[in-house]
């Protein structure tokens, strides 16, 4: 059976200046823009516009994208240091008839981002909880990288901070098959490629994806030696997705059987 969704509107899609429409109460996850402020869906506006707040990640952050659509919808602070002590209050107002929409400071809620607990504790509660899917540095990066179709990928997300950890995690992942997608901030980008080099050998590849959707968006594949080679010319500010690409298998000698 198929479903109405809970906000489906009464007509096509609205978009920013147009009338609110009421929402069902319940939590709304809504993904928003991972740099191009463009990158927002009419549904994402749609809901932003009509909750009755939104809990977002970074105020001030989320204040510049309402703005740029013209969204006064009041704002309530829900990051990874208070979201456990929002829940209550969360279930509280879902319960009195709220509809509130939970955005971070980019992408999708959830993915490496808070909106996971508060998912789970408005379900866990029996009241509703649904998605607005919007843009993803994973999935961005993914469809960019174009070799991850045959065997899946592996999200991995963001590396221990410890070079111990980071290094055993990558020793663990070695043999995995398949792309493995790590996010990482600029003041790492050059250590990850040093542990990658140790760990899994020169030869190894990546893939790495800076600034998605932003004016200097740059991809680059290469070995460590020939990214870092990369790097001494070109900015290494912004946002980085890496994807580590499966090992090669050994080449045969020239000359040798194919078996
Ligand atoms: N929830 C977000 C999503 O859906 O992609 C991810 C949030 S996580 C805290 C932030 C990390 O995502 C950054 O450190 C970077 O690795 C990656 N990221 C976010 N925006 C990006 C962009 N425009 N280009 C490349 N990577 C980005």
């Amino acid at each position: 059976m198929s479903e109405r969704p809970a906000d489906a509107g009464s007509g096509p899609a609205v978009a920013a200046g147009m009338p609110a429409s009421p929402l069902v109460p319940g939590l709304y996850l809504v993904g928003t823009p991972i740099g191009n402020l463009e990158d927002i869906t009419l549904r994402a506006l749609r809901v932003l516009q009509s909750a009755t707040h939104i809990l977002a990640e970074d105020t001030r952050h989320t204040r510049r994208l309402l703005d740029r659509h013209g969204i006064v919808t009041p704002m309530i602070s829900c990051h990874k240091f208070n979201e456990r002590a929002r829940e209550e209050e969360i279930l509280r107002r879902i319960r009195t008839g709220e509809a509130l929409a939970l955005v971070t400071d980019a992408g999708m809620p959830g993915i490496s981002d808070p909106g996971a607990r508060a998912a789970a504790a408005v379900r866990a509660a029996g009241l509703f909880v649904t998605v607005i899917p919007g843009p993803c540095a994973l999935s961005a990066a993914v469809a960019l990288c174009g070799q991850t179709e045959s065997r899946g990928f592996l999200f991995e997300g963001f590396l221990d901070h410890k070079t111990a950890a980071r290094r055993r995690r990558l020793q663990e992942l070695a043999a995995f098959p398949a792309p493995i997608v790590f996010y990482e901030s600029t003041h790492r980008i050059l250590k990850l490629l040093d542990e990658v080099e140790a760990e899994l050998g020169p030869e190894r590849r990546l893939f790495i994806a800076r600034e998605l959707t932003k004016k200097f968006e740059e991809t680059v594949t290469g070995t460590p030696a020939e990214l870092r080679a990369h790097y001494q010319t070109r900015s290494l500010k912004g946002e980085f997705v890496v994807i580590l690409l499966p090992r090669q298998p050994p080449r045969a000698p020239p000359g040798s059987p194919i078996l």
